[in-house]
């Protein structure tokens, strides 16, 4: 793009930026509509995330992407954060309205709106199982407990951090939670009795894409939902395990592309496209060459 006297720019901020998708996605987009918008990535070290985020105002950023390791951190310097966000206690998305910055975070609506949009699947009175207590299931169990999942069974490696999670939901949505390790007898019950499986660790992520899965494909039950996380590689070994099973499945990129449209939503008020951004996310994930 041709950057003139009105581009408006938006950025990335976060710790590593380099392998970020965002950038292409959302140039992609702004190209798409013709908006005079450019957006970069920025490596802001956790000393000089404070001084960013100031100059979001001093600059006049649009908006701005926040991602590992800022997005808990962010949240105090900001004038506003919208209730999802507050709950999931992280921020992805900034916008700046007139010099007041709003935090939102949209992953986990993301993570909704791919469900339902690529295999027709909303969370109402459903039963899911989780895995992983980090910052993308955060983000997923609080949308679906918001969306009205009935039950939410959350397994993780280190069973504290499910359990802080797990206690944060139930005050703030009542929703019916469960924890357990990985290693508990009470996973497959869990799996056998569920209609959504998702798999929020960064298990099976490229360079480790042959690694095991967390949960052995023999035992999930045929037709039920199996979702990945994992973008990278868009099929991921739990993924074409699940599907061989006669599972549904369906990957992270879904997440990721929603996650990035409904950013791109708040910034310009303009509907996103999404499957411009999607192109855009296939075409420049370069280690798989069957981004499918
Ligand atoms: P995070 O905050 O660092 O959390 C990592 C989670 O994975 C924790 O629950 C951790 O368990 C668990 N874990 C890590 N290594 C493990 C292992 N070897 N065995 C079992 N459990 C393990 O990371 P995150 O941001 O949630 O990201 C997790 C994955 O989701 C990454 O692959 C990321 O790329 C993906 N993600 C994708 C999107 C998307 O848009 N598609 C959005 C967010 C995240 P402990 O608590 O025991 O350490």
């Amino acid at each position: 793009m041709v950057i003139t006297r009105p581009t408006k720019v938006f950025a990335l901020f976060g710790d590593p930026v380099a392998h970020s998708l965002s950038p292409v996605m959302q140039n992609r987009a702004f190209a798409y509509h013709g908006l005079p918008f450019c957006y970069i990535p920025f490596r802001v070290r956790r000393e000089d995330l404070n001084a960013a985020v100031v100059a979001i105002r001093a600059l006049g950023l649009g908006g701005v992407n926040i991602t590992i390791p800022h997005k808990e951190q962010v949240i105090p310097y900001l004038d506003e954060v919208d209730r999802e966000a507050r709950l999931i206690g992280a921020v992805n998305t900034i916008l700046n309205q007139n010099g007041r910055l709003i935090g939102y975070n949209t992953d986990g609506a993301g993570f909704l709106l791919s469900l339902n949009a690529e295999i027709n699947f909303t969370p109402g009175g459903k039963r899911v199982v989780l895995l992983g207590a980090g910052g993308g299931a955060r983000a997923v169990a609080f949308s679906l407990a918001l969306g009205g999942t009935r039950a939410l069974a959350i397994f993780n490696r280190n069973l504290e951090r499910a359990q802080v999670l797990a206690e944060d939901l139930r005050r703030a949505t009542g929703c019916d939670v469960e924890t357990g390790n990985l290693r508990d007898d009470f996973l497959y019950p869990a799996l056998a009795r569920a209609d959504l499986l998702v798999h929020a660790s960064p298990v099976g992520m490229y360079p480790h894409h042959e690694e095991a899965p967390l949960v052995k494909a023999e035992l999930l039950p045929p037709g039920l939902v199996v979702c990945d996380l994992v973008y990278n590689p868009p099929k991921t070994r739990l993924i074409i395990e699940a599907e061989a099973r006669g599972c549904r499945v369906l990957s992270g990129i879904g997440m990721l592309v929603y996650q990035g449209a409904l950013a791109f939503e708040i910034w310009t008020g303009l509907r996103a496209p999404v499957e411009v951004m999607r192109a855009a996310v296939k075409e420049n994930l370069h280690n798989f060459e069957s981004a499918s």
